[in-house]
């Protein structure tokens, strides 16, 4: 899929940890959210040329506001508003061992991003409920920037029992996030291309528990988005 139309890059992310270092690197300003939804956070760059828009914090729990939900809610504001070329999910991910994952690698959105966590037994159904949504194709440019292409997917849970980690080996699935597919999703209903960018911060399949190796991880991954999205979102065909 190619740009449809001119417009900033939009980049969603769900956390504060995870966005902050490429807000301050980037010197991008913050511009004021939404009437409708004010937990979500725009950061604009001085040509208007690149916006990320964060989930902000949930104001029931107080804490940031992760998962599919508000990643749909985030992303038809911030497209309404902005009217991107490019919608972009940015993030971390947890990776996979058995398919040559490790902690700080980049990757890039290879095939459609599916929901492994959504299972709907209902013939009509089971199509809606895995997604599937396009991504753009930029593998070759993923090997220019040294990334890795591969298949993403999506579920509401931080953790991996069994059934989801069988959808996801099915999918063949490199980068395990919260929310890709969501922004995905409104990105294809309003005919924007998209990608995913992802660093991995755990690896599901490994030695750790999930939660802990992302707390100890999360801080170099920050730091490795933030080297990789401005290259990213330079690359992007335009
Ligand atoms: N703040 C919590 C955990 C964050 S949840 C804590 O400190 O424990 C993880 C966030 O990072 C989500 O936004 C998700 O997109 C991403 N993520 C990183 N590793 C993940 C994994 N293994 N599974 C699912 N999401 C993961």
């Amino acid at each position: 899929m190619t740009t449809t139309q001119p417009g900033p890059v939009l980049v969603v992310m769900a956390m504060r940890a995870e966005s902050a270092p490429i807000i301050e690197q980037l010197g991008l300003s913050a511009v004021e959210s939404p009437a409708s939804w004010p937990s979500i956070e725009w950061f604009v760059s001085d040509d208007a040329d690149l916006v990320i828009a964060r989930n902000g914090v949930d104001p029931t729990h107080g804490v940031d506001a992760i998962g599919t939900g508000p990643a749909i809610i985030t992303t038809l504001l911030s497209i309404d508003r902005w009217t991107p070329a490019w919608v972009v999910s940015a993030g971390t991910a947890g990776g996979f061992r058995a398919r040559g994952g490790h902690i700080g690698q980049v990757i890039l959105a290879d095939g459609p991003v599916i929901h492994h966590d959504r299972r709907i037994a209902l013939p009509a159904f089971e199509a809606l409920g895995r997604g599937g949504h396009p991504t753009a194709d930029l593998r070759s440019l993923a090997t220019e920037l040294g990334f890795t292409s591969g298949p993403c997917s999506t579920g509401d849970s931080l953790d991996a029992p069994p059934l989801d980690v069988e959808a996801m080996a099915a999918h063949g699935t490199l980068a395990k996030d919260m929310e890709a597919a969501a922004v995905a999703g409104v990105a294809a209903r309003k005919g924007i291309a998209f990608t995913a960018c992802k660093v991995i911060t755990d690896i599901v399949d490994g030695d750790f528990a999930t939660a802990d190796e992302f707390r100890a991880n999360l801080a170099a991954a920050s730091a490795a988005l933030a080297d990789a999205v401005p290259r990213l979102v330079a690359a992007l065909p335009r």
